[in-house]
């Protein structure tokens, strides 16, 4: 027999054995797709591995079809995912799937659309022919474009498939199919990025670059911390880095967060590298990642820049690969596979024998500390380019505005007075409010019953039906009861786990009183307020709410950089990357969402989120301030990001770890498990735990739990879960695996999660 180990798409599942019949001629390298059965369907599969195992007993099934006779995923990358399902317990069809381009299950290597056009025999006049008027009017566009239109362009001026058909069948038109390959820079790109190439470096960028420049020559694998604050220039540093490397005959991947900042990034580097460089992130459509990516795989780019899963890239010479913000909780999956990005740059660059740079101006714990132990080099920034001096920060205690403004206060008087006074100079604002939708919460002012959503423990955030731009909530006292009906109807109540949404209630489900409040503010309400407040500003707001639509968060940023908007209101989105020399003011309307939460990083990410943002201030000529709105003015993640004091904060921050025994001074696993009812998933998870705990074991690590999930229903399903915490990975995937093994009914209840960041 001929075995083979296949990779097919079913989640969870190990690699399966095939057998190669003597019909193909060339057992399939690893990496080259392969049809195979599965059950009662045939799946596109990818080679995995030759020779595997299998029992003398085990009835293999044959291969059904060879798609490849070359690998179509390189070797490199195969292996690459064999680590990340092994290490995130992830099946190994998980892992394979986030490498693969999106159109590659199905068998074209290309993606092609079909072009329309008229066929050149076709006299002048088609008129007398008893054509009806659609098809003589998609001739007329046909005439008009002798090179042909796509198909889809004439779908969207109203010409169907079905009378092109009719015409095809007349040989009045043909169709060919033309490769498309769509270049997403056209629209990404923000027009007024250019990039200053003449420009010297400051002392503390050429010393940095000197380093790097450096450790990438030795062409071994290394990894250097870019610790540089906020406006350091650490992106120039990436370029002429990136510049270097290619001169040695190597390639680039750089590693974005978010969608948000690869428009004006990936805008450098092309200038920098021209035709050379491709573009990979999910907000391209699936046509588009596939183009780029073959172009990857073909060997036509020397740099690749993208967020998360382009650590998956095909590149067959990596010599430097930079993690940009490398702090950012983007950077982990939140689904199976639920890897981390830049956990997965080392270990592609350690086989690789490339460098990898992790640039921060809040470096995580765990980086900071592999720094401090001296598995990495630290370089740092730790001055502003020409001499620009960090925002000075100020903290308004939100206690003492409440007890003197009452308790409706959003924005304190010290921002407001300082944002009067950035608009009469003609600078520009931005207010971050790390919560989305108009309130976050609507309850009873009668029996206090809030409006929670009937499958996640959650309350509602109210949101305004899609169309509506303006307008007061629904819920005010002194409004007329048939107003208040129309207007209920413009607002809904969603849930941002699940989705579900209703109306905004008129009246409590519980006690039927009609004197509902909205509680809690988010970025919506507080676009409106200060639409009130400054009614000759131009205010406009970037959450995922706002920029759903595709181009939409580009268009708001490049008006934004064009002078076009004066306050921008937002999300996280836009506190992190963006370089708006005109800001001279950010406003944070409360620094302490997520202080509150029942979670170790709480304080880390608090520290993260208000250094980045007031590192938005003052990056042009014009000094910078922030203004930091605040209940708990004395928390130390709040004094010490006010101070930008990053190595206070990590000292007590690890000091806190180590007396905890959180990571990074341990590893923690987290299993969820899921159950109809609450018993259902507190049963199976007290059986795992008792498998994990089992006294004849020789226990290298602790198990936590069971205990209720903070999100104890989410989706209509009750969550159980319990955490392995040690020093050794390898013994406590092991023992879990173990346990799973023990029950595997319970199996595809339970959601695993390596090295979790957000424990939910
Ligand atoms: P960081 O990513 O470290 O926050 P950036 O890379 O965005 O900082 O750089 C901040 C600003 O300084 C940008 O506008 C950039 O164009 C500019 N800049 C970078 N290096 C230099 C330099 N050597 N001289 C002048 N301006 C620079
Ligand atoms: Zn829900």
């Amino acid at each position: 027999m001929r075995l083979i180990s296949v990779a097919v798409p079913v989640p969870r599942l190990d690699a399966l054995t095939y057998n190669v019949p003597h019909r193909f001629p060339d057992l399939p390298p690893v990496g080259a797709r392969v049809r195979v059965p599965v059950g009662t369907r045939t799946l596109v599969g990818c080679v995995i591995g030759h020779d595997p195992t299998a029992g003398p007993d085990t009835e293999t099934r044959d291969v059904k079809e060879v798609l490849d006779h070359e690998p179509f995923l390189p070797a490199a990358i195969v292996e690459l995912c064999k680590w990340v399902a092994e290490y995130y317990m992830a099946g190994i069809g998980d892992a394979i799937g986030v490498a693969l381009p999106p159109t590659s299950r199905r068998v074209s290597g290309y993606k092609t659309r079909r072009i329309v056009a008229a066929t050149p025999h076709l006299g002048s006049d088609p008129g007398s022919r008893g054509l009806t008027p659609q098809q003589r009017e998609a001739l007329g566009m046909l005439a008009a474009a002798p090179a042909g239109l796509p198909a889809s362009v004439l779908r969207d001026r109203g010409v169907g498939a079905d009378v092109l058909r009719r015409l095809a069948v007349r040989g009045l038109v043909a169709m060919r199919a033309e490769r498309d390959e769509r270049d997403p820079f056209g629209r990404a790109a923000l027009a007024d990025v250019v990039r200053d190439t003449d420009r010297a470096l400051t002392g503390e960028q050429d010393a940095a670059l000197a380093t790097l420049s450096r450790l990438a020559e030795t062409g071994t694998f290394q990894v250097a911390l870019l610790h540089g604050v906020t406006g350091s220039g650490k992106t120039e540093v990436y370029l002429r880095l990136a510049e270097q490397v290619c001169r040695l005959g190597r390639q680039v991947l750089l590693l974005v967060p978010e969608i948000a900042l690869t428009p004006s990034v990936a805008a450098l580097l092309r200038s920098a590298f021209g035709e050379r460089v491709a573009i990979q992130h999910s907000a391209l459509s699936g046509g588009e990642r596939h183009d780029q990516w073959q172009r990857i795989r073909r060997g036509d780019v020397d740099v690749v820049v993208g967020t998360r899963s382009a650590v998956f890239a095909p590149l067959a010479r990596t010599g430097l690969i930079i993690v940009d913000e490398e702090q950012d909780s983007s950077y982990k999956q939140d689904e199976t596979p639920r890897y981390h990005g830049r956990d997965v740059a080392i270990v592609r660059a350690r086989a690789e024998g490339a460098l990898v740079v992790l640039g921060s101006a809040t470096p995580s714990l765990e980086s900071y500390q592999n720094a401090a132990a001296g598995k990495y080099t630290r370089v740092t920034l730790e001055r502003r380019v020409l001499d620009r001096s960090l925002a000075g920060v100020r903290l308004v205690n939100m206690r003492e505005e409440y007890a003197e403004q009452g308790p409706e206060v959003i924005v304190s008087r010290a921002l407001v007075a300082a944002i009067r006074d950035r608009l009469s100079r003609r600078e520009q604002v931005v207010v971050l409010l790390n919560r989305r939708g108009y309130s976050t919460a609507v309850f009873c002012r009668q029996c206090g019953d809030t409006f929670e959503c009937p499958n996640c423990s959650v309350s509602l955030t109210v949101h305004r039906a899609s169309g509506l731009s303006r307008g007061a909530p629904p819920l005010g006292r002194a409004r007329h009861d048939a107003e208040r009906v129309e207007e209920s109807r413009r607002w809904k109540a969603r849930c941002h786990y699940c989705n579900y949404s209703n109306d905004v209630p008129r009246a409590c489900r519980k006690c039927a009183a009609p004197y509902l409040e909205q509680a809690g503010v988010g970025t919506a309400k507080v676009e409106q307020h200060l639409i009130e407040l400054f009614p000759e500003a131009r205010v406009r707001r970037v959450d995922r709410d706002s920029v759903r639509r595709r181009g939409a968060l580009t268009t708001v940023l490049s008006k934004f950089a064009a002078g076009e908007v004066d306050i921008l209101v937002g999300t996280q989105m836009i506190a992190k990357g963006h370089d708006f020399p005109r800001v001279t003011l950010v406003g944070v309307i409360s620094a302490d969402i997520g202080l509150g939460l029942a979670d170790f990083r709480a304080a880390e990410r608090t520290f993260q989120l208000l250094t980045q943002v007031a590192g938005r201030a003052g990056r042009g000529e014009r000094a910078g301030e922030a203004i930091v709105q605040t209940l708990y003015p004395e928390h130390y993640s709040i004094q010490v990001a006010c101070r930008q004091d990053y190595a206070t904060f990590f000292e007590r921050e690890l000091a806190y770890r180590r007396s905890m025994r959180y990571p990074p001074v341990v590893a923690l696993i987290n299993a969820v498990v899921r159950g109809r009812t609450f018993a259902d998933a507190a049963g199976a998870a007290a059986t795992l735990v008792r498998e994990l705990d089992a006294p004849a074991r020789d226990v290298p690590f602790i198990v936590l739990g069971p205990a209720p999930a903070p999100l104890g229903r989410l989706r209509g399903e009750h969550r159980v879960q319990f955490f392995l915490k040690g020093t050794r990975r390898a013994a406590m995937r092991c023992a879990l695996r173990d346990a799973l093994a023990a029950h595997p009914r319970l199996e595809r209840r339970v959601t695993i999660d390596v090295d979790p960041l957000n424990v939910l």
